[in-house]
């Protein structure tokens, strides 16, 4: 028999029917010991997370007014689960308690932590198995950094007590032992350390889509579902902002060696996204993983005769952005040519001062400040091994009528980056994406 670990995401265990679907996901297969919930989401729209309320409840018990009529919400949420699914415990009790708690302790992070709190009781509840408070085995430093070892010798020895557990999501205590919680969509970090301390053979997170798309949906029609990833290429994705599982939730179970598959609670029959440690393409399958794209940075371009030949020009244009604070994102270079692309939001105060220092310090030639630069990532392993995957890439971007503003490959040749402009953002990805994926 081998361990999976579960965590179901909050339009999982929105209301009664996803919580009946949940239970069947998990009697369905007896590799199931540890599930981390997260607090019940958005049931349609223009619904409320119970997260986003529990905060505002806060909010009125900081300005010192009555949190009541939003922890009514609250509570109805709760309750309708409770008597839809039978559930044989004091719920009501459970939520007087916690609204009175958030009014006493007056603590953000307290109340944010309620949601997945009394969502791992029900679900405990519902299903007949252990609650293990993530406070007692979740740990943060006094400064509130994840302590990663600490926790996992506490979890580890808490699991050996609970073959089967509910241990909610999102948070744990500091060191005396006031809750503290992830950043937003931490119950993904949650299921990562669980998964860690159980050495499970897999981490299923199970969520509303069935797995990560080769390409944005809201760009490209119809993308492919990337069956198989390798957690390098996630990370690179990721970066460039394909969003389905929290950043941070890589780390742990990628340190272990556990694998992470993407499902869909509302299709489980979906084989989902697997995210190996490494991956071995087939032939069939595009030579490219997956296309991620950002808009808003700025591209400067340094020309300097000689460059090449002068010593620390380099260390002085990046000495430069250090000193106010700016952190770049890529460093492509040519032979007297220098560029450094920059998000816009880094840029937004400070950008005269920057300039200003880098024509003190280095003296170039010229310095071209171009802005509205959107970056495209092409991913892939594959691409490595491919003769002419970067002339592909190019030429689409060509017949599309898309000028590459800038180009960089990363080291692993796993990764090609093109710089173009805003306005043609939306025309390079579907360019992209036709070119290496066939229907
Ligand atoms: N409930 C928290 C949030 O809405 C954490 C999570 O869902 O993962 O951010």
């Amino acid at each position: 028999m081998g361990i999976k670990v579960a965590k179901f995401g909050g339009s999982s265990l929105a209301d009664a029917e996803h919580f009946r679907r949940v239970k069947a996901i998990i009697e369905g297969d007896a590799d199931y010991c540890y599930v981390v919930p997260s607090a019940p989401g958005k049931r349609f729209d223009a619904d409320e997370k119970i997260t986003d309320l529990l905060y505002q409840c806060h909010r009125q018990v900081e300005r010192g007014q009555s949190h009541e009529e939003i922890f009514a919400k609250i509570a109805d949420r709760y309750m309708s689960i409770a008597r839809e699914l039978h559930l044989d415990f004091d719920v009501e009790g459970m939520l007087l308690e916690t609204s009175e708690a958030i009014r006493r302790y007056k603590n953000p992070d307290f109340a944010a932590s309620r949601g997945e709190y009394m969502n791992g009781i029900m679900l405990s509840n519902y299903l007949g198995w252990d609650f293990i408070d993530a406070q007692d085995v979740i740990k943060f430093d006094r400064q509130g950094s994840f302590a990663a070892e600490w926790t996992n010798e506490v979890m580890a020895e808490a699991l050996k007590n609970h073959p089967r557990a509910v241990i909610p999501g999102f948070y744990g205590s500091y060191p005396n032992g006031d809750v503290h919680t992830f950043s937003r969509g931490g119950s993904d970090i949650t299921g990562a350390i669980v998964s860690r301390a159980a050495k499970a053979d897999v981490y299923v997170n199970w969520t509303d889509v069935s797995g990560f798309m080769m390409a944005d949906p809201r760009i490209v029609k119809n993308p492919k579902v990337i069956r198989e990833l390798s957690y390098a290429e996630l990370r690179e994705l990721s970066y460039m902002g394909a969003t389905v599982l929290h950043e941070d939730a890589i780390f742990p179970v990628h340190k272990a060696g556990i694998p992470t598959n993407i499902r869909n609670t509302n299709a489980p029959e979906d084989p989902g996204t697997m995210i190996r440690m490494q991956t071995t393409r087939r032939d069939d399958q595009p030579v490219i993983t997956g296309i991620a794209g950002h808009k808003n940075f700025t591209l400067l371009s340094i020309e300097k005769a000689m460059m090449n030949a002068e010593l620390g020009f380099g260390r002085r244009v990046l000495q430069a952005l250090e000193d106010f604070g700016v952190s770049f994102e890529h460093l492509p270079t040519g032979i007297d040519t220098m560029s450094v692309v920059i998000a816009d939001k880094e840029l937004v105060t400070r950008k005269d001062q920057i300039i200003q220092r880098i024509q003190q310090t280095c003296q170039p030639d010229s310095i071209e400040i171009s802005a509205g630069i959107a970056l495209i990532a092409t991913v892939g392993h594959g691409m490595s091994r491919t003769p002419g995957t970067a002339a592909k890439l190019f030429m689409a971007l060509y017949e599309a009528g898309v000028n590459i503003r800038m180009i960089d490959q990363g080291s692993s040749e796993m990764n090609i980056i093109v710089g173009i402009n805003i306005e043609d953002f939306e025309t390079a990805m579907n360019a992209i994406y036709r070119a290496f994926v066939k229907d």
